[in-house]
């Protein structure tokens, strides 16, 4: 997994979250503050900015400039939440994209103090990262993450600002868990012929 491939996962990641901008907003107002959409197309758009500014040569070092970048660019929960992802997955892209994902997700569950089932994206990640520590491949992840998406609905939310409605928050799906459901999308389509590559196929 080098730092081209990921440049190709994360500018389709841009292109997805600013294609349904509205789609998240609208979420995000029913359970939340109607900020998911904007805050997330602005942090990815600051993301392929800053490293089409100054490519990083390996990927770790891309990961890094794309956690630093949401940290300090998205507010809310999901700027510290997708920053710890992709931070912690710098120090893991090493072993590999799934073992990497694996070390984001378990930096989110620490940050974020979500469980599964809390409606969250941890909802999707957690089953995206099941499937590929299974040997499943990275559409597998894909899909398996858009259900988790699709399964928050009916779910009452535990964490965050959704939480705050209590029962009122079932019936709707969570924006976190749909963002995240196109991150293993975008992967899919731009990663899904060299999944599995570690350090070793990486000059
Ligand atoms: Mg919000």
């Amino acid at each position: 997994m080098n730092a081209a491939q990921l440049t190709a996962w994360l500018t389709r990641f841009a292109e997805l979250v600013h294609a349904q901008r509205d789609e998240l907003t609208a979420l995000d107002s029913a359970i939340g503050d109607a900020d998911h959409g904007s805050n997330m197309d602005r942090g990815m758009t600051e993301v392929v900015a800053a490293l089409a500014e100054a490519p990083p040569d390996d990927a770790a070092a891309l990961l890094k400039r794309t956690g630093t970048t949401l940290v300090s660019k998205v507010g809310g929960a999901s700027g510290p939440l997708y920053g710890t992802l992709f931070l912690r997955m710098a120090g893991a892209i090493g072993d590999g994209f799934a073992p990497a994902l694996r070390a984001g997700f378990e930096g989110v569950l620490a940050r974020g103090k979500a469980e599964p089932g809390d409606k969250t994206m941890v909802d999707a990640l957690g089953p995206a990262c099941d499937v590929l520590d299974a040997g499943g491949s990275l559409a597998e992840a894909a899909q398996a993450a858009a259900d988790g998406r699709d399964a928050t609905v009916p779910l009452v939310a535990r964490k965050g600002r959704a939480s705050y409605l209590g029962e009122r928050s079932a019936g709707h799906q969570d924006p976190g868990a749909t963002s995240t459901a196109l991150l293993l999308q975008a992967a899919a389509e731009t990663l899904g012929g060299v999944q599995g590559q570690g350090e070793e196929a990486t000059p």
